[in-house]
């Protein structure tokens, strides 16, 4: 069985044990200005006569994104649609193939989402090359999901140096928490999962943040340049991550330059249209 279906029959399988009924979406995104308290995040409540201000049942989410403000979709991929990915730019046959079936497997993942959610299940995009487009992708998924979910995008990089800021003295909020809003967001996104050098710290945090989602089937969807059997991480940080995610290996071809190229060809093609009909 290639990738494709292997991939599609494993979802297939956590589709269909589901036992559970298919949860409403929560309108959770940040954007949304809860309706009970107009964003204030604290509503005026009267009991025995007195009016006094309690939490909104909002407030506890907001407190969260603030906490995660650096997990947010690097500015580049904003705008970035899963409709609009190309795979034309890959050139060679065997990234046109593998591009194709990741996004067969991640049409079908999305279009299954409720159920897969249900179960945890995530995704574990790799490819040893950089600027195969697999963030791209990623941030994709991530614009996708945000219509209905909590979804937090970082770089787990980043996500490092923010554990190491709250060792700081003067740290805005401390560690614990920090760890608990990276554990409890509906749908975390990981970024260049694999970089850092597996430190013990790292792998300890990693290892907290990943157990703590295994536990709640909470998903997590990371980008790597690495396979699972390569990354450098404890076997219990990716025996965790083998059995809750995909493995869709991505193209080994950088296609950072052919679309540049594309858009420059693009936009002559564009401006010479512009003259034909002018
Ligand atoms: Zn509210």
């Amino acid at each position: 069985m290639d990738q494709l279906e292997e991939i599609l029959e494993r979802m297939r399988n956590h589709s269909t044990n589901s036992c559970r009924n298919a949860e409403t979406p929560e309108s959770s995104r940040d954007s949304d200005v809860c309706p009970l308290c107009n964003g204030d995040e604290w509503i005026l409540v009267k009991k025995d006569g007195i009016e006094r201000a309690v939490p909104c049942k909002c407030r506890e989410r907001a407190v969260m994104s603030r906490r995660l403000r650096f997990a947010d979709i690097p500015e580049a991929f904003r705008g970035m649609d899963l409709k609009t990915f190309r795979m034309d730019v890959y050139r060679n046959p065997d990234s046109k193939k593998k591009v194709s079936d990741a996004c067969k497997i991640i049409k079908t993942y999305l279009d299954d989402f409720e159920k897969q959610k249900e179960q945890g299940m995530g995704l574990f995009i790799w490819s040893r090359t950089k600027g195969s487009g697999k963030t791209r992708i990623a941030a994709g998924i991530a614009n996708e999901l945000m219509k209905s979910y909590a979804v937090k995008f970082a770089v787990s990089l980043t996500i490092l140096q923010e554990i190491k800021n709250t060792w700081r003295k003067d740290a805005e909020y401390s560690e614990s928490r920090l760890l608990d809003a990276l554990s409890t967001a509906d749908v975390l996104i990981i970024d260049d999962f694999g970089v850092e050098c597996p430190a013990d710290w790292i792998n300890d945090k990693l290892y907290q943040i990943i157990n703590e989602r295994y536990i709640n089937r909470k998903v997590t969807i990371f980008t790597s340049n690495e396979s699972l059997e390569t990354l450098q991480y404890d076997d219990r940080v990716t025996n965790r991550i083998k059995e809750r995610t995909y493995q869709i290996a991505f193209p080994e071809e950088s296609v950072r330059d052919h679309i540049a190229e594309r858009h420059k060809e693009e936009m002559i093609e564009k401006v010479m249209k512009g003259r034909n009909n002018g």
